[in-house]
């Protein structure tokens, strides 16, 4: 019984904050942990920027169902769910991705919530669990299931690592050079066959799965 584990954004969204701040033109939304650490310090930021710009969640949602899913990434998961159980973990909220989950056919997503007040204004967010793409990995396993993961950065190497197979797809140099254990693909169909020769490998190991 095998389930894959992908990342979303980077995999088969665009960076949601990133093309958030080109389509709307606030460059103040481009800050990310790389220039802020505190992750509490850099969300209560951009969630005042929002605020300060009137951007209520009907608005925001409208911007990101224009970026779309990454060209293919439907087709890619349409053809990954005949063949395996798919959950998709992301760091996201589920209010930013709803409108690319409908792009996507609804796949199956496990992330964290945001709260908005009555006139649509986020006024704060709720992370359902620390470290939750290593924990999911984890409780997947106690149920028995062979997993195979997949993600482009840092937040994902955790849950890579606690998989039977990690893969990284498009990653920048320094986590390649810094996580050379995993194979790299940049392509759906590279991913694909990855995902297929990770788990053959996985049933090397253990004949029973
Ligand atoms: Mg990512």
């Amino acid at each position: 019984m095998k389930i894959v584990c992908l990342d979303l954004e980077g995999v088969l969204v665009p960076e949601i904050w990133i093309e958030f701040a080109e389509r709307t033109g606030i460059a103040e939304l481009r800050r990310t942990t790389r220039d802020e650490p505190n992750y509490d310090t850099l969300m209560q930021y951009r969630l005042g920027i929002l605020a300060q710009h009137g951007l209520g969640l009907p608005d925001i949602q409208k911007v990101i169902a224009e970026m779309g899913p990454m060209p293919g990434a439907r087709e890619f998961l349409d053809a990954l769910r005949e063949d395996y159980q798919l959950v998709i973990l992301s760091d996201t909220f589920y209010e930013f991705a709803h409108p690319l989950m409908r792009q996507l056919g609804w796949p199956t997503l496990f992330c964290h919530r945001l709260e908005a007040d009555a006139n649509g204004i986020l006024v704060n967010y709720h992370l359902r669990m620390p470290d939750q793409k290593r924990e999911a990995v984890k409780r997947f396993k106690e149920l028995n299931f062979t997993v195979v993961a997949a993600g482009d950065s840092y937040n994902d190497t955790a849950m890579l690592g606690e998989a039977h197979g990690g893969i990284l797809f498009h990653p920048p140099e320094n986590v390649i050079r810094e996580f050379p254990q995993y194979p790299v693909v940049r392509d759906y169909a590279a991913l694909r066959a990855e995902i297929d020769a990770a788990f053959a490998r996985a049933a090397d190991l253990n004949p029973t799965r």
